[in-house]
């Protein structure tokens, strides 16, 4: 396949960032390529696939309903469809054409009004529904979201990430009890996160994960909920979800792909220190480097390599390194959120031991310049 690489004049790329849209997101197993190839290369009565599909992973999450969309933005989209138009008909194939009698704001704790590489508004926006933030930058208690609620408000959305701010912000079993107090639904948007049942068993109506990170999916997502909600999330298939159609293949290698998910053993913590601790090692004989441990900021069992830059030291800063790993061939993408602080860190769930290796290589050769 190195022949495609050279067709188009690709590089070859070592994703040490983690599940990053940027760089293709993830590679399902060999057993989900199977599946999508079988999909791909047959006919279904579509309707049948949509729901029995859902009807499997409904029943592997013990949660009422499941459908697979074409990513978690597009399950975003069509959920906040599904509680403007609630089933209705004429909404249904008139949604954007003009304004409708019926509750259709979203409201969010503003810390989670983050870009996750595309705005969570635009999103909404899509959806026919209008944003309304609710508390502050830096803090969202259950009152503060209680008190953005109004007759027009037509469901709450709560982002489960670690983009958003993380301090004083309520948990979504709160915001789960704030909905139930106000009888309107609550929408979790989870599309990176590792636990396909938490929010669900936290009294969320829909939540949403993205296909290809955790779960290592094809390019789909997935909402899952009351069996109502995800009723109306399938029903915009005949709506907006038409632009954001999710394909034969992608419905079959997701399923597959979530039942192997729940069923193997998810390299801890632990085995990534093991995995990386010898590229700590090396990067510490840097000179002007010191490398280390840290853990997932947002909780989740995910050891990172922590790589501090003495500028003068090592000769270039964080942000120049990060810039020349990725000029370099093959490009290395690190995490770089805090290049500006002289920080960056490699995240290891995708790259072989053999890829470390080149990443030491990389870095090294940037002191020899
Ligand atoms: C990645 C992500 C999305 C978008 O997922 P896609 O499947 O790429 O559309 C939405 N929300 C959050 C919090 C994400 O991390």
């Amino acid at each position: 396949m190195s022949s495609i690489l050279e067709k188009y004049n690709l590089k070859q790329v070592i994703n040490a960032s983690g599940r990053m849209t940027a760089l293709g997101v993830s590679t399902p197993l060999p057993e989900v390529v199977e599946t999508v190839n079988f999909g791909i290369n047959s006919y279904f009565e579509m309707k049948d696939l949509v729901n029995k599909t859902g009807e499997y992973i409904a029943r592997l999450l013990d949660v009422e309903n499941a459908v697979v969309v074409s990513c978690a933005s597009a399950g975003i989209s069509q959920s906040v469809a599904a509680v403007i138009v609630r089933g209705d008909a004429y909404r249904l194939e008139n949604l954007h054409a003009h304004a409708h009698d019926v509750p259709s704001e979203i409201v969010m704790p503003k810390g989670h009004n983050v870009n996750f590489g595309a705005p969570v508004g635009t999103m909404v926006n899509l959806g026919g529904g209008k944003l309304v933030e609710a508390g502050w930058a830096n803090e969202c208690s259950a009152a503060q979201l209680a008190a953005a609620i109004n007759p027009n408000t037509a469901a709450i959305l709560y982002i489960k990430s670690h983009h958003c701010v993380q301090k004083s912000m309520l948990t979504v079993a709160d915001a789960a009890e704030v909905a139930k107090a106000h009888d309107l639904p609550l929408i979790v948007d989870a599309a990176a996160e590792e636990d396909l049942r938490l929010y669900y068993q936290q009294g969320a109506d829909l939540v949403i994960y993205s296909g290809a990170k955790a779960i290592e999916g094809p390019t789909s997502g997935l909402v899952l909920g009351k069996h109502q909600y995800v009723e109306w999330v399938k029903q915009q298939s005949m709506g907006i979800g038409r632009a954001m159609k999710v394909g034969k293949e992608g419905i079959l290698g997701l399923t597959h792909a979530i039942e192997l998910y729940l069923e193997r053993e998810q390299e801890t913590g632990a085995a990534m220190v093991d995995k990386m601790s010898a590229f700590i090692d090396g990067l510490n004989a840097l000179q002007g480097i010191t490398s280390r441990v840290v853990w997932d900021s947002a909780g989740r069992d995910i050891a990172r390599a922590e790589v501090n830059f003495d500028a003068n030291a090592f000769g270039m800063n964080a942000k120049d390194a990060v810039a020349k790993l990725q000029n370099g061939n093959p490009a290395v993408y690190c995490r770089a959120y805090k290049a500006n602080e002289g920080t960056i860190e490699f995240d290891v769930r995708s790259v072989s031991k053999e890829e470390l290796e080149q990443i030491l290589a990389a870095m090294t050769k940037l002191t020899q310049e």
